[in-house]
């Protein structure tokens, strides 16, 4: 049986984006092994591109880009998704700056996931694993009604509190972090 059988009934379409060429080789071939489509973004303006003009399940965020950061594209998808009324994508940031309390930064920057560089394929699995129940999680009703707390965007005026406790619900975030300490 393939190990990755259960991932494949959740997200399929990747939208990958990173800056460096190396890494987005060695993250094709991981994701792509894994059985997903690979889309690539190489900053955050081409991301917030793709993001806009196709549908992904899953979005892999380098943080440091040029261009435009993950965290600040990752604001802007979240913004888009509000005003558009569209599902929230799961965007699972990709950083080497793996220093204490990263993951709450980036959770409270409106990501719901976070794996550290060099991307270890177990780790990068577990964390898509993760993503994808927590996300399940809190689907909205079928009858089309809008929940509320949907989104983390760093530029929302609700809190994000909410949100992003249920969103870490498998792995428990306590301290509710102010929009300063995105970016
Ligand atoms: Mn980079």
């Amino acid at each position: 049986p393939n190990p990755d059988a259960d991932l494949l009934l959740g997200p399929q379409r990747v939208l990958l984006v990173e800056d460096a060429l190396i890494n987005q080789t060695l993250v094709t071939i991981l994701l792509t092994r894994m059985g997903y489509d690979i889309s690539i973004a190489n900053n955050g303006v081409e991301a917030v591109e793709a993001f806009s003009n196709g549908v992904f399940d899953l979005i892999l965020m380098d943080i440091q880009m040029p261009v435009m950061s993950g965290v600040e594209a990752t604001e802007v998808i979240r913004s888009l998704e509000q005003t558009g009324g569209k599902p929230r994508t799961p965007i699972i940031a990709v950083t080497a700056n793996a220093l204490k309390g990263d993951r709450e930064r980036y959770m409270a920057c409106g990501m719901d996931g976070y794996v550290s560089k060099p991307i270890a394929v177990e780790s990068l699995r577990a964390e898509i694993k993760r993503v994808r129940r927590a996300i399940a999680a809190v689907k909205p009703p079928k009858n089309g009604a809008r929940r509320r707390n949907s989104f983390c965007s760093a530029g929302a005026s609700r809190p994000r509190s909410g949100c992003c406790q249920r969103i870490s619900a498998s792995a428990p975030i306590t301290v509710p972090l102010s929009r300063s300490t995105c970016g």
